[in-house]
Order: structure tokens, then C-alpha cells, then sequence
């Protein structure tokens, strides 16, 4: 039998059908039998009082409540997975819920829901499940590809204890910079190591968080392992310090190969960046903002020919004029004002080509407390030695004025930008 067809209501029938022998009785009950037991329980459920009980069978006890003294039910239909030890079960109290089918060697609880408990044996369960394939072999250095390596060491980054087994992606402290822009491309990242088994989720993690990953695919509380050997598949995982300065060595030299992976996810920041301020600015505003995808073409549009910083002028402007419209005769309600923003940022932009401003002139900054992600650290402040480089520069022309010749070792990034700057 299951413990999920253990109903409430129908125990009696069920503690018959599975418990023909019960626990060594405790002292008061000691001078009963199993039927007289299970007769008082039986009694004691219906209703009787406790008192009269007592007073019948001579039990001997200043307790209260009878429920104590019955003995737990034997739960022999049950092997714990983990120890191989059987289970009991407390007695179900008059107005409480089924107790669950607890092991007697080791803290496994049965559930009668699709649950798991937090024993040792449960957590690792679930750590191997998830880590899968991953547990079969590790992958060799030499496999990871540069945007891997970059991804890799951002989030290693993440961890400044040295010594540590495990690490995590999460943001610990207020100051420290976070690992990507935004929470979908932080979990994109993520995912991407973890689908490749280049990391895995680490035995160090609490069940709490395991819960909360299980049930609510929140992964920001996982603590993770890097799972990357030095030569083969069969070789032993790299520890958390020797894979950091492994990477940092890697990419204290440029190479011109860097490049493809350089400018994917140069873009892809540059995007989520701008999502990340948009949604910021809508957060702060009253204007009631969906319209994401759309926000999200208009702004990769504008990609080639602005750089972030003038962009974020548009977001402003649009998001004001927006937050303006709410209450006009012609727009109605906060969501409409919200549907404008998309198109408020292009408009924006056409109107900054027509009419460009002065240089420095309504220059956008970063928000001191929205600063570059770590992975933008990594690219910009550790590879290219030019911290936020592209900010103020439209990505194509930061591209080959500054990525490329920085690369190629023609030029320092700081010196191609002071070139073209003057
Ligand atoms: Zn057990
Ligand atoms: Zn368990």
C-alpha cells in the first residue's frame, strides 16, 4: 500500500489492514493488549472522554490527552529507500491531520503528497537528480568554448572566499555587482552552464533552497560546484581557486579569437541592460507597463546607431511622457499610457537624429546603485582593460575602433577611445 491512498478517515481500516503487530508499549498502557488498545483508540476517536478511559482501563497517567500513550503503528508495508529500516507512524489526533510515516533508523518522513523531506537522504536524491549526466564525467578545460570561459569566470567571480567547495551566483552583498543585468539573462547564463554540466548544483546547498528550486524553479539560493578537470573526463574536478586563476590567466593575454564571443554578448548585455533601466524607470513610475516584447524590438533596433547611455536618455523621455499622458482625453488609464512607451522611445530617437545635442549635452549615466554586471566585468574591465567600455560608444563602432585593434594588440582600448574622442 502507498502512503498516498492513506486517506484521512478511513485510518481505523487502514491501521487494521497494515498494523497487525504494534510498537513496545509504553509504560501505562503496558498491562493492555493490542485489541484493548485498539479498541480505546478506536473509542477515544469517536468521542469518548479521555477521563472515562482512563478510569475504565486503569490507566495510570497525569497526562491530559491519551494520544501520548498510545504506541506508534507499525508501518511494515514500508522500507525507507535510504536505510532499508521500516517505518512508524504516530496516531492521528481527533480533530488533526495524518500524522506521517516517519523511519525508524534514519529522519526520511513519508509524504502523502508529491513533497520530500529534508533528510540527508532526500536532499542528495534530488542533488543527484538534478546533476544527472553531469555526475558521469567531468568536462575538460580545453571544451569550453571562450563564451563558456567568460560566463565560467563571472560566476566565480561571484565568490570572493577562498578555500570554498561550493559558490554562489547570487548577489551577497548590496555593493557587489551582480552577475548579469537582469534576472532572465542572469538565469539564461546560469542555465547554460549548468545544462552543459560545466557546473553543478553542490551538496552544500540547504534543503530549503532545494525546496525552493524544486517547487518554484528559484534557483538564486543554489550553491554550486564547477565541474571542469584539467585533462579528461575521468580527471578530478578543478577546485574553485585553481579554475578562477586558470580562467584569469586565459584572459590576462588577448587573443583576436575572442572576438565572436566578445560581441554576442556584448549585445546581449547591452540589451538586458536597457531592459534592466527600462524596468527600473516603469517601477518608479505610475504608469502600469506590459508592453516588454515590443519595448524590447524597439530597443535592439536602436542598438546599431545609439550607445546605451544615449538610449537611456529615450527610456527616460518616454517613460515622462508616458507617465504625462495618463488622465488626457485621448488616453485612457494608466495600462494605455503604459502601451505608448515602445514607440515614445523611438520617437525619442528620430527626434535626437534630427536634432542632435551638443556633446555631453544630456549625457545619461548609470544609476549608482544599477551598476555593470559582473559578466560586463569580465569583458570589458578584466578582457578589453577598459571598464564600461561601451557605454557612451554605439556597439559597432566600439567594435572595430576599439574591440578589434585592442585585440589585435595594435592599441590599448583607453588609447583607441582617446583617439576618436578628440
Ligand atoms: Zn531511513
Ligand atoms: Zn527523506
Amino acid at each position: 500500500m502507498s502512503t498516498s491512498e492513506f486517506e484521512p478517515g478511513s485510518l481505523e481500516q487502514s491501521l487494521a489492514q497494515v498494523s497487525p503487530t504494534v510498537e513496545p508499549l509504553i509504560e501505562p498502557m503496558a498491562h493492555l493488549s493490542p485489541a484493548q488498545i485498539e479498541e480505546i483508540y478506536k473509542r477515544y476517536f469517536s468521542g469518548e472522554r479521555t477521563g472515562d478511559l482512563i478510569r475504565e482501563f486503569d490507566i495510570k497517567t497525569n497526562l491530559s490527552s491519551l494520544l501520548k500513550l498510545f504506541p506508534l503503528v507499525s508501518r511494515a508495508d514500508l522500507t525507507c529507500p535510504y536505510c532499508s529500516s521500516p517505518a512508524t507512524q504516530r496516531r492521528r489526533a481527533k480533530l488533526g491531520q495524518i500524522p506521517l510515516p516517519a523511519c525508524t533508523g534514519c529522519a526520511h518522513v513519508y509524504e502523502t503528497f508529491d513533497g520530500r523531506c529534508g533528510c540527508e537522504g532526500c536532499r542528495h536524491a534530488f542533488i543527484n537528480k538534478s546533476n544527472g549526466e553531469g555526475l558521469k564525467g567531468r568536462i575538460p578545460y580545453a571544451d569550453l568554448t571562450i563564451r563558456e570561459k567568460i560566463i565560467l569566470l563571472s560566476a566565480l567571480t561571484m565568490e570572493n572566499d577562498l578555500g570554498r567547495t561550493s559558490f554562489s551566483i547570487y548577489q551577497l552583498q548590496k555593493h557587489d555587482p551582480k552577475f548579469a543585468p537582469t534576472p532572465a539573462f542572469h538565469a539564461h547564463c546560469q542555465n547554460e552552464l549548468f545544462a552543459r554540466k560545466i557546473i553543478l548544483i553542490s551538496e552544500e546547498t540547504t534543503h530549503s533552497s532545494l525546496e525552493l528550486c524544486r517547487m518554484h524553479e528559484f534557483t538564486d539560493f543554489l550553491l554550486w560546484r564547477p565541474n571542469v578537470s584539467a585533462s579528461d573526463e575521468t580527471g578530478k574536478p578543478l577546485e574553485i581557486d585553481l579554475l578562477r586563476i586558470c580562467l584569469w590567466n586565459e584572459f590576462s593575454e588577448i587573443k583576436t579569437d575572442y572576438g565572436a564571443a566578445l560581441i554576442e554578448l556584448m549585445y546581449e548585455l547591452a540589451i538586458e541592460e536597457l531592459m534592466e533601466y527600462l524596468a527600473h524607470m516603469v517601477s518608479l513610475s505610475s504608469v502600469n507597463f506590459k508592453a516588454w516584447a515590443a519595448a524590447r524590438s524597439a530597443l535592439k533596433s536602436l542598438l546599431p546607431s545609439k550607445s546605451i547611455s544615449e538610449i537611456f536618455g529615450f527610456i527616460w523621455g518616454a517613460v515622462k511622457g508616458a507617465e504625462k499622458a495618463i488622465g488626457r482625453k485621448n488616453i485612457n488609464g494608466a495600462a494605455h499610457a503604459g502601451n505608448l512607451i515602445p514607440s515614445n522611445i523611438i520617437q525619442a530617437a528620430e527626434a535626437f537624429e534630427a536634432r542632435p545635442p551638443k556633446q555631453g549635452h544630456r549625457e545619461f549615466f548609470r544609476l549608482s546603485h544599477i551598476k555593470p554586471s559582473q559578466i560586463s566585468n569580465t569583458i570589458y574591465k578584466l578582457i578589453l582593460g577598459d571598464k564600461d567600455g561601451a557605454f557612451k560608444i554605439p556597439l559597432p563602432r566600439y567594435i572595430s575602433e576599439v574591440m578589434r585593434p585592442t585585440l589585435e594588440g595594435i592599441t590599448t582600448a583607453k588609447a583607441a577611445k582617446a583617439f576618436f574622442e578628440q
